[in-house]
């Protein structure tokens, strides 16, 4: 009889580990400063954090935490719809609406949580088409709506329709993308799909967990952005990334957040944002709203980063978005890079399959409004330095980033 624990017993990242260059759960032990962790013992720039606004560590956000906790303890003690229900929770969702502009939220306790809440939508009858490059809980709402999931490649309307055309006429069909896509930094077609959408009568989910304060004069995200909000029938959010906390939300529609209140499991079945997470949010939003400086600055960050790696020689395209992508292909590369840029003093992401497709391995930088150009500059000295070890960049540089 086959053991289910069986393959745990030989762990297939082991031999990344033997060689040292295992990039995964590696502790930060303290915050060394605005962009800077201690790791091992080691100041090493954070160069992989989705705090793109730097407002994790600000002094105000942190204080409403501390407030909230006072006031109302460090947890919730249940679900939202038993006995979880802060006043807090609703003073959140009744601001996170007017900022959304959206007709009703509702907060779940990660942004994971918001996404998968979806599934609630779907049914066996239902058809989603996601971009190829969705995050993992867009599919895992399918999966657990038990709908029909078909993948577009990334950004390519002209598949995407051949897929709407394709689907059984009788078929709810819900398209699904991310504002800001979170391995690229790339933004999804909006007036593309919403063209589509209205011809294939589709439903669209946007996913701006990386795109909400950011994106927008106002920062609500990549449909503000391409002045297209009504094309967009749910946005959902996380608090993890520009917000710097925890928690997510789903908005839209009032019929839909009271249905996915009563019948989503990721809502009902899990215990309710705690009140330091839900009061972080609120100052966060009230910063994002009063300080679009720091969007400004992120894109100049952005800028300089992607402008000193391709110069260097990476195939990337200098752009404004916070996310910096640099293909490396094969997985084993791409830890050893990671390791290099480690070595370095950089502390990066590497991503494989499943968060990029299968030989598209690819180191992953994300930048805060509140790196310096000195940090940015040694982000890029590390890439130049390992890229040349690996023998990934001609020995002699083109061009050194200053
Ligand atoms: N959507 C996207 C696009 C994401 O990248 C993530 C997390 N990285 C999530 C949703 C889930 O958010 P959280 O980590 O806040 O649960």
């Amino acid at each position: 009889m086959a053991d289910v624990f069986a393959k745990c017993r030989l762990p297939e990242y082991q031999p990344v580990k033997d060689l040292g260059i295992y990039p995964y759960y590696h502790a930060v032990e303290e915050r060394a400063g605005d962009g800077e962790v201690v790791v091992g013992g080691r100041v090493l720039v954070q160069a992989g954090s989705n705090d793109y606004l730097g407002l994790s560590g600000d002094p105000r956000v942190k204080e409403a935490a501390v407030a909230a906790t006072r006031r109302l303890g460090t947890g919730s003690g249940g679900s939202r719809l038993t006995n979880g229900s802060l006043a807090l929770h609703e003073e959140l969702e009744a601001r996170l609406a007017a900022f959304l502009r959206r007709p009703a939220v509702m907060v779940t306790s990660a942004g994971y949580l918001a996404n998968l809440a979806l599934g609630a939508l779907l049914g066996p009858g239902d058809v989603v088409l996601g971009d190829r490059l969705v995050h993992a809980c867009l599919i895992d709402a399918v999966r657990l709506g038990g709908a029909r999931l078909r993948r577009y490649r990334h950004n390519d309307l002209e598949h995407l329709e051949r897929l709407l055309g394709a689907c059984d006429p009788d078929a709810g069909r819900m398209i699904v993308t991310e504002g800001m896509f979170s391995t690229s930094g790339s933004v999804c077609d909006l007036p593309g799909i919403a063209k589509l959408a209205r011809a294939y009568g589709a439903r669209v989910v946007l996913d701006s967990a990386h795109d909400v304060g950011l994106l927008g004069t106002a920062g609500r995200g990549a449909a503000e952005a391409h002045g297209l909000e009504e094309a967009v029938d749910v946005q959902t959010v996380t608090f993890s990334k520009a917000l710097g906390t925890i928690g997510g939300a789903v908005a839209g529609p009032e019929e839909i957040i009271l249905y996915l209140r009563h019948h989503a499991r990721s809502m009902v079945f899990t215990a309710a944002l705690s009140p330091a997470c839900a009061a972080a949010a609120l100052a966060a939003l009230e910063i994002v709203a009063a300080e679009p400086e720091r969007r400004r600055r992120l894109r100049a960050a952005a800028r300089r980063l992607s402008g000193e790696l391709a110069g260097l020689g990476y195939a990337v395209t200098p752009s404004d978005r916070p996310v910096v992508a640099v293909p490396v292909g094969e997985d084993l590369r791409c830890f050893r890079l990671w390791r290099e840029l480690f070595d370095e003093g950089v502390f990066t992401t590497a991503m494989i399959s499943p968060g990029v497709p299968p030989g598209q391995a690819l180191i992953r930088v994300s930048l805060t409004a509140t790196h310096t150009d000195a940090q940015i500059d040694r982000i890029a000295s590390a890439f130049a330095a390992a890229g040349r070890r690996l023998g990934l960049l001609p020995s002699t540089p083109e061009r050194t980033p200053p």
